[in-house]
């Protein structure tokens, strides 16, 4: 092999080389992840000033993650976990990688509520991996949770994330179809990061996306818009009077989902921005009459 005679530096190089070469948009990043969890416990630094820590299982391990991650493959995919918020979360094939941009959404929430320790209900529909559920829960802690997704895969990985951010006790997950069957006016919170991309449009994004990421939790129909239309109506009605409903929306759908959160009887509608000055939270509270 092309490493024959290369030490861990050299390695590293070669790979970002050729992970670049590949289209990789993050090549030396992922490059440090895939280092990082090779050698784990070893800090890189380390590694690199004594050679005698890296092993040549090591180096066959990083050849093969890197030969996946040189297929697109996402990286969280090859990992196996993904920060999100403070917490550490199981991610597989099953569930959509929760992306920075979703830890707006939590933030919106958290930002809205005005008593922490109240013992508030929160809903998640389409929960995937249980990221914005289990955020939420632990950052107030008198509050319990249900996740909601068509998918028992997905539900799957999001009760093992409870379980390894310990909020198990406090989280539930079950089946449904976005909002059927949950009985009217019985949350204080109800968000979600629906399906929000052009269908169309699917097939135009990065390979690691397209190929390797549910559709199901992607797909938003002919316009994009085809979940709210169906999700809005739906927490205006599981919500309790002066409940909080908040969805995460695509960069150029403000207009679009703010006159359908109008629409199913929100008519305060409002828009929270991510880090990078888009438009992607939509949020009000539901009217008290
Ligand atoms: N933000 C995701 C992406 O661009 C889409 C998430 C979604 O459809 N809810 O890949």
């Amino acid at each position: 092999r092309s490493w024959q005679g290369k030490d861990l530096a050299g390695i590293r190089l070669d790979l970002r080389d050729r992970f670049l070469a590949a289209g990789i948009e993050d090549a030396e990043s992922d490059v440090r992840f895939l280092l990082d969890h090779v050698l784990k416990p070893t800090p890189l630094a380390i590694a690199l000033s004594d050679p005698a820590r890296v092993s040549w299982q090591m180096i066959a391990e990083l050849a093969d993650l890197a030969a996946r991650r040189l297929e697109r493959e996402p990286l969280s995919h090859i990992l196996g976990d993904k920060p999100f918020w403070t917490l550490d979360l199981k991610v597989t094939h099953d569930v959509l990688t929760p992306r920075a941009d979703t830890e707006t959404l939590v933030a919106t929430v958290l930002d809205q509520i005005a008593e922490r320790n109240a013992a508030l209900e929160i809903a998640d529909f389409g929960t995937g991996s249980g990221a914005i559920l289990l955020a939420l829960l632990s950052e107030l802690p008198n509050a319990t949770g249900t996740g909601i997704d068509i998918s028992e895969s997905a539900l799957a990985i999001a009760a093992e994330n409870a379980a390894r951010n310990c909020l198990a006790d406090r989280a539930a997950f079950r089946v449904g179809d976005w909002a059927a069957g949950t009985p009217d006016a019985s949350f204080d919170v109800a968000v979600s990061n629906p399906p929000y991309i052009v269908s169309d449009v699917i097939d135009t994004l990065q390979p690691e996306v397209r190929e390797f990421e549910p559709r199901q939790a992607l797909d938003g129909g002919a316009d994009g818009l085809d979940i709210y239309r169906i999700l809005l109506p739906e927490l205006h009605r599981v919500l309790k009077p002066r409940g909080l409903m908040a969805v995460e929306i695509g960069y150029d759908q403000a207009d679009s989902v703010t006159a359908l959160a109008r629409a199913a009887g929100f008519p305060d509608a409002q828009l929270a921005r991510d880090l990078a000055g888009q438009p992607r939270i939509v949020f009000s509270t539901r009217p008290d009459r």
